[in-house]
């Protein structure tokens, strides 16, 4: 039996134990007898003793404290019993608290991480709040743009099948997006001139960006309207193809206003017909065609004969109506292979291609004559323009176009100096011609300085009085080797080469100068529409005027209509200026114009000079005319001037019906200044002057 106990101690504990040493039941051993003996354990649980206790225990601090010993409740005790189970004392320690310790420096490592983690939180949220906003702004703006762009956008599948259009797409097209949504791209927009290959997948490379392909888009108003397509392919973040994104805008505005440059670059605005370079270019074409197959063609020219009087008469707005009148009556002439063009102002110009005979070419000239001698209606009366013609046949007259146009052009102007209204083939003398006109402006520049201009004077006299009033100044070109060239030939190549401005005002100046010798006598000048667009023609009658010492109202002007029908207002202008200047102005050549009438009711001319075309068909019986023009005079207040008066009978027809003024052969032809010093007895001095002998 065991036996122990606790004895307190100063040092520590002592713990003892005592035992009978007796043999194990059923042993052999045999003790001494007497008393047992007895085994005394006794162990000083010392300072030692509790140190090695706290080492294998892991616990701190363990001390002995005596039964009554009351501790701390942060400190841990075990009871120590003796044998009886009395209190002999206790072990106490203070308890292991595993992660006191580490708490003590884990917590602010962990506050430390969790104010991170907060922040890194409160970081993430806001990035993930304000992509959120950017995203929600980003797709916000992305449909007010979708919208308010004039663009629409579209998206589709890998296969090109619709999957989204914008808003726009109906609102621009007037199709409904659902019905075109999983419809393949390239059959809502079919590709303009697109090849077989680029029909079938729309000309869209496979993931391949792709720009400014046209398209075609028929709208649900029938209207087609044209499309720029531009797209790119979208990617999953693999890179796989998912699909293509882009934008179609609405050209139709720009290719429409592209197409109407194309087509005024080649035709002509107001009527519409091609233009010279088209006639150019078909022209060569023929020429190729021609020298290849042995293709003949005719080139005809054509010019109206009295466009310039309609569109004054009437206005621009009427000559407008007539030139697209006539337009329309040339496209229904010609067959659908031929080209009738329009060159500008009243020229108009056709090719007939492919015709094997003359008389085809021949028949299109009298159709065409025919269908431009029909009149006008405008305002509320008839005019007739009428053309002439002009044709030169390809190849027979030459092989290049240029060529080809100068010829018909002579041939034109050919017919009209053979009284207009009339065709004409080009034929090679008439080419002679022209180099004599080219030839005729070659000598004229050198005629003036030469010195072999000169002015003589036609005789102009009262038919009351029979007394000469006045002279016209009518030039003369004396060609030393071709001898006199008439005004006729001459005038009409000074005016077209600008000549006549220098060669006018010489004479301006000459004729004034002359004319002072004559007092009584009035000296008129033929002023052309070329001197008329000078500026300074105001400045150059005050000098010769004013060179001369001659007092303007016995200087007198004559113009034709062709003065007035170039600008009339500047022309008008210009007129009032002159009268200013005090001299005075006559129309000449009246009634040979369309619309002279017009002009006389324009402006207070001084007189007005009856062509002699009407003086020359004067007789008993027909002078209904000269009557009309003459009350038409008084009644404006303007005096009558009979021009090209060559028999008394005339005369006396002029006198009968009232008319003031006579001037042609009977009196004297054009005559050099001297001769008309010898006939100044005749001029007006006072009553006893002598009359011209011929009116005598
Ligand atoms: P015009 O001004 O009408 O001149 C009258 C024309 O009729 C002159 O022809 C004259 O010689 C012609 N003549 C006169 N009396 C008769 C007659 O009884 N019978 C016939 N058959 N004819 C007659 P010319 O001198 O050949 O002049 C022709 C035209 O040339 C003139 O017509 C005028 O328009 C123009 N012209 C002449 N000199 C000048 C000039 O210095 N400057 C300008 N710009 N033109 C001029
Ligand atoms: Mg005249
Ligand atoms: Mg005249």
């Amino acid at each position: 039996m065991a036996i122990g106990t606790v004895l307190p101690g100063e040092e520590g504990l002592l713990i003892a134990a005592a035992s009978p040493i007796v043999p194990q039941q059923g042993s052999d051993l045999k003790l001494p007898s007497g008393p047992p003996a007895i085994l005394v354990f006794a162990k000083l649980l010392d300072q030692d003793f509790l140190a090695r206790l706290a080492d294998d225990l892991g616990i701190e601090g363990p001390s002995y404290a005596a039964p009554s010993t009351a501790t701390s409740d942060e400190f841990t005790r075990i009871q120590l019993e003796g044998p009886t189970g009395e209190a002999v004392g206790a072990i106490a320690w203070r308890p292991w608290h595993p992660g006191l310790s580490q708490l003590k420096w884990l917590i602010p490592a962990l506050l430390g991480s969790l104010a991170v983690f907060w922040l890194f939180t409160r970081i993430v949220l806001r990035s993930i709040r304000r992509a959120t906003t950017a995203i929600r702004r980003s797709e916000a703006r992305f449909r007010d743009i979708a919208e308010a762009s004039s663009d629409w956008i579209w998206e589709t599948d890998r296969d090109l099948n619709l999957t989204y259009v914008s808003e726009h797409f109906g609102r621009a097209t007037g199709l409904i997006p659902s019905d075109v949504l999983g419809r393949p791209l390239h059959r809502v927009l079919q590709r303009r001139d697109a090849t077989e290959a680029q029909e079938r997948n729309g000309g869209i490379g496979v993931a391949a960006s792709f720009r400014d392909i046209l398209c075609l888009l028929h709208t649900d108003g029938r209207e087609t309207r044209t499309l720029r397509v531009a797209g790119k392919p979208v990617l999953d973040p693999k890179r796989n193809l998912i699909g293509y994104r882009g934008t179609a805008t609405d050209i139709t505005a720009e290719v429409e206003a592209q197409r109407q440059l194309q087509f005024f670059a080649r035709h002509d605005p107001l009527t519409g017909l091609p233009n010279r370079m088209v006639l150019l270019s078909r022209l060569e074409e023929t020429l190729v065609r021609g020298r290849r197959d042995h293709q003949t063609a005719a080139m005809l020219c054509l010019d109206l004969d009295r466009f310039k009087a309609v569109n004054d008469g009437f206005g621009h707005a009427a000559g407008d109506q007539v030139l697209v009148g006539c337009a329309e009556r040339l496209r229904g002439c010609i067959r659908d292979t031929d080209l009738v063009a329009r060159l500008g102002g009243d020229e108009f110009a056709v090719l007939q291609v492919g015709v094997t005979r003359i008389e085809d070419v021949h028949a299109l000239c009298e159709r065409i004559l025919a269908v431009m001698a029909q009149p006008f209606r405008l305002d509320g009366t008839e005019a007739v323009v009428g053309a002439s013609v002009g044709v030169a046949m390809i190849p027979a007259d030459g092989d290049q176009a240029a060529r080809i146009l100068q010829k018909a052009d002579i041939a034109l102007y050919r017919a009209k100096a053979e009284g207009r209204n009339r065709a004409r083939l080009f034929e090679a003398w008439m080419d002679e011609r022209q180099r004599r006109r080219r030839d005729l402006e070659t000598a004229l520049r050198h005629a003036l300085t030469a010195g072999q201009l000169e002015i003589h004077y036609q005789p102009q006299v009262s038919i009351e009085s029979t007394a000469l009033i006045g002279v016209e100044a009518l030039l003369r070109w004396r060609h030393p080797d071709r001898g006199p060239i008439a005004p006729a030939e001459f005038i009409p190549v000074a005016e077209e080469t600008g000549l006549i401005v220098p060669i006018g005002d010489w004479v301006l100046r000459a004729a004034c100068r002359v004319a002072a010798r004559w007092p009584q006598l009035t000296v008129s000048v033929n002023v052309s529409p070329t001197q008329f667009r000078e500026r300074d023609l105001v400045w150059s009658v005050e000098k010769a005027l004013a060179a001369a010492h001659l007092p303007p109202e016995r200087l007198e002007i004559e113009i034709t209509e062709g003065v007035l029908i170039q600008n009339t207002a500047e022309a008008l202008r210009t007129l009032t200026q002159l009268k200013q200047v005090g001299i005075k102005i006559a129309m000449d050549d009246f009634g040979t114009g369309y619309s002279s009438l017009s002009y006389l009711q324009k402006f207070p001319f001084d007189k007005i000079k009856i062509d002699r075309s009407f003086v020359a068909s004067l007789c008993e019986e027909n002078s209904s005319i000269i009557r009309a023009i003459v009350n038409l005079g008084h009644s404006l207040g303007m005096h009558t001037c009979a021009e090209g008066v060559e028999t008394k009978e005339q005369l006396w027809l002029l006198r009968r019906e009232g008319c003031e003024q006579a001037q042609g052969y009977l009196f004297g032809a054009a005559m050099d200044a001297d001769m008309v010093d010898l006939l100044m007895p005749a001029a007006v001095a006072g009553p006893r002057s002598p009359r011209l002998r011929a009116v005598g």
